[in-house]
């Protein structure tokens, strides 16, 4: 068993918001109801969670047909840090649909070639945990792949065969033993 603060302090959790007034700060409120996974699909060595971080501030856009479109989400996971560029109670522009940005959390794990990618999903699921702990969320209700709100074949490492499967369940199931582990009662 784990106290909450305690199983926060793995999370090695860097605060380190999006300027406000940036393009891809919505300021927008979210209350959050549901927890969206994301996998970068970024291989490149150095693209970790602080490099998404600098791309979100210095950036915070891709091209898509010529034009700017501006993303943003909450947190990325690496295997040995996470970072936070918004506040939880702001959308972010993450999900491909705005129903999916209005009413989640979103979160991004890492997939470069250079990290532990068993660490990064572990970090991943100490962090849901944490937050499925603080906002009384369960995790088989309220964390849902990218998948679920655009189509999107995200996050592609946890799909089998383009589908939930059991990578997903898989997934789910180490985030509620985190969750089942801590100790402390809500509130303290
Ligand atoms: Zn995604």
């Amino acid at each position: 068993m784990s106290t909450r603060p305690e199983l926060g302090s793995t999370l090695n959790l860097q605060i380190d918001h999006i300027p406000e007034g940036r393009p891809n700060r919505s300021g927008s409120p979210l209350r959050p109801e549901f927890i969206t996974v994301h996998n970068t699909d970024n291989r490149g060595k150095t693209a970790d969670a602080e490099a998404h971080s600098r791309f979100l501030k210095n950036t915070g856009y891709y091209v898509h047909n010529g034009s700017k479109r501006w993303v943003s989400w909450h947190y990325t996971v690496d295997h040995d840090s996470c970072v936070r560029h918004l506040p939880l109670n702001e959308v972010g522009w993450h999900a491909g649909s705005s129903l999916g940005n209005s009413s989640s959390i979103g979160i991004e794990i890492c997939m470069n070639d250079a990290l532990n990618q068993d660490m990064a999903f572990d970090r991943a699921q100490r962090l849901i945990a944490c937050l499925c702990y603080d906002l009384g969320f369960d995790p088989k209700m309220v964390v849902k792949p990218h998948m679920h709100w655009s189509g999107k074949l995200c996050p592609s490492l946890l799909l089998t065969n383009g589908k939930l499967g059991a990578k997903w369940a898989n997934f789910i199931v180490g985030i509620q033993g985190y969750l089942d582990d801590i100790s402390d009662p809500v509130g303290v």
